[in-house]
């Protein structure tokens, strides 16, 4: 099923002689259970969809849906009223939706905490807590315990056993990413969001990154979508963007990933 949908999405910055047409119409789903890499020059609309389909932007004009995030008994689709209901992940009908463009600052800070990932290129961990701990303080932000089934697997998954107690500064920078990865699954995300996820490693590290990533696809089930300027990045991934000019000018499946799945 999909994950993310984007329909007629447009985003313009500033206005008059400081006009610019970030995304001129974009129409694009991805589905769950897929890597799909986002390529294409700087400025072409990369960061903007990224940032826009996550919520961190607002669309000029457009939709944004994202799937299953309602419950089937409280999906915003059935409630044309407009108060739209962002329920519990764990309750999550797949084919239920919300249209993200229509939310309200609060739920959409909901809504990222609980359904979206983020894996930055600077990998954004706090330097005073565990790994674990880091790993962890999505559900602890929001008072949640987490699944210890599922932690397991991130953790086996991601190669992170017996790395667990150490901070930040004791990890190399691929096993600080692998936690930065187990983070944004921890809460079983609809879709994750990965911003140039090697841009600091050495090759040899980033090559294990994105083969934890797309293990992280293949083996858990989970969907991401990686903005990268590196074509050895992108030969990872189930499916690739390219972008030019606020549009997509291509959009390539690989096809050894194919044959995989
Ligand atoms: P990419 O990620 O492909 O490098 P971006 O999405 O960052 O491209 O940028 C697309 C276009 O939008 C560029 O022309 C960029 O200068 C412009 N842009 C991005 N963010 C802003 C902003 N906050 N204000 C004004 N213009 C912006
Ligand atoms: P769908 O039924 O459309 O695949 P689900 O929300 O049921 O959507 O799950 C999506 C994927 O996420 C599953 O295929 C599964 O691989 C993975 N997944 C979700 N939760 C867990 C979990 N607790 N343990 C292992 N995998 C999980």
């Amino acid at each position: 099923g999909t994950a993310v949908q984007a329909i007629g999405l447009v985003k313009d910055y500033g206005q008059g002689e400081n006009l610019v047409h970030a995304l001129r119409g974009v129409d694009v789903a991805f589905q769950r259970g897929r890597f799909t890499a986002i390529m294409g020059p700087s400025g072409s609309g990369k960061s903007t969809l990224m940032h826009t389909l996550a919520g961190l932007d607002s669309a000029t004009s457009g939709r944004v849906l994202l799937y299953g995030v309602g419950s089937s008994k409280s999906s915003s689709h059935k409630h044309p009223s407009g108060s739209q209901h962002v329920a519990d992940s764990q309750y999550a009908d797949p084919h239920s939706f919300v249209d993200i463009t229509k939310l309200g600052d609060n739920q959409l800070t909901l809504l990222r905490r609980r359904s979206i990932g983020f894996i930055f290129q600077s990998f954004n961990l706090l330097p005073m807590f565990t790994a674990e701990q880091n790993i962890l303080m999505p559900l602890t932000l929001e008072g949640a315990k987490p699944d210890r089934s599922w932690l397991d697997l991130l953790v086996t998954t991601l190669g992170l056993q017996g790395r667990l107690n150490h901070r930040p500064s004791e990890l190399s920078g691929g096993q600080q990413q692998r936690v930065a990865i187990a983070r944004a699954l921890v809460t079983k995300p609809t879709i994750v969001f990965a911003d140039e996820p090697t841009g600091n490693l050495d090759s040899v590290s980033s090559a294990e990154v994105l083969s934890f990533l797309k293990r992280s696809v293949t083996e858990l089930g989970q969907t991401i979508i990686m903005v990268t300027h590196d074509a050895v990045a992108a030969s990872y991934a189930d499916r690739a963007l390219v972008f030019a000019d606020g549009r997509i000018v291509a959009d390539q499946v690989n096809p050894t990933a194919e044959e995989m799945s």
